[in-house]
């Protein structure tokens, strides 16, 4: 295998599947699967959840809901998507743990690094819910702090697309896809990969970011044993 240990990070709109807002069963069984496949060949994985299909922050604002107020509301949505994908994956028998970093001790353990680590090397899947903890910051961002922090090999950043284009491939049909990106060309050409705070903080710790398609099925073991699958942005 190419990486030993992998952050993955899944948005919460990826678990709407079809659906116009909440979780699918059916896709969330997907993804399992296909955790499952990698976790089998021995690939260490972390994963940190969004929570946009549920709630996000800045949209809470429009309703009239308090910016910070509306984080706090985001960041339990992120706590309940760890909980569903969880049980996705103790139902194909992967042993995982579920950490949270905003302390809600009956329904997950609290973020503590070097017991991750530890879940980590005996073969558990941990989820990292809750994001940052912080207001203000996105799951994308908490996806690099966690994956810094645990010495994740790479981050894994399952979306729609298969990859960064030129320019939104939805919109022109000219958009030509990287296969390989440097840090500094994605800022130079304005795209898109992640928010400002969350890319340059894996820019400035040399943490690679591969953006692939996670709806197309074997593209996870296709990563991770080294095919040039989707984008990967490097220093
Ligand atoms: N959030 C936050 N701090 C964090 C991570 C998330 O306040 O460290 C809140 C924020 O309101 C955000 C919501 O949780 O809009 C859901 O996270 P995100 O939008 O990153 O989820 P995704 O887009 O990946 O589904």
């Amino acid at each position: 295998m190419q990486y030993k240990r992998i952050l993955l990070k899944l948005s919460g709109e990826a678990l709407m599947g079809e659906r116009q807002y909440g979780i699918d069963p059916k896709r969330l069984s997907e993804y399992a699967e296909e955790i499952k496949i990698i976790v089998d060949k021995g690939v260490e994985v972390a994963i940190v959840i969004g929570g946009g299909n549920i709630f996000r922050g800045l949209s809470g604002e429009n309703n009239g809901i308090d910016r910070v107020q509306g984080d706090h509301m985001g960041m339990l949505a992120t706590v309940i998507n760890g909980l569903a994908l969880q049980s996705a994956l103790e139902v194909k028998g992967i042993p995982t743990r579920l950490q949270s970093a905003i302390k809600i001790n009956e329904v997950a353990e609290p973020f503590i690094r070097r017991r991750a680590i530890r879940h980590l090397e005996k073969g558990r899947v941990v989820i990292f819910g809750g994001g940052t903890g912080n207001p203000y910051f996105t799951t994308d961002s908490a996806a690099v702090l966690r994956a810094i922090e645990i010495e994740a090999d790479v981050i894994l950043k399952g979306t729609r697309v298969d990859g960064i284009y030129s320019s939104d491939p939805e919109k022109d049909k000219n958009a030509t896809k990287f296969n390989t990106i440097s840090f500094t060309d994605v800022l130079n050409k304005g795209l898109k990969v992640m928010d400002t705070t969350a890319f340059t903080l894996s820019q400035e710790n040399e943490l690679p970011i591969v953006v692939f398609d996670m709806n197309k099925k074997g593209n996870l073991l296709k990563i991770v044993s080294g095919e040039n699958v989707g984008t990967m942005v490097n220093i």
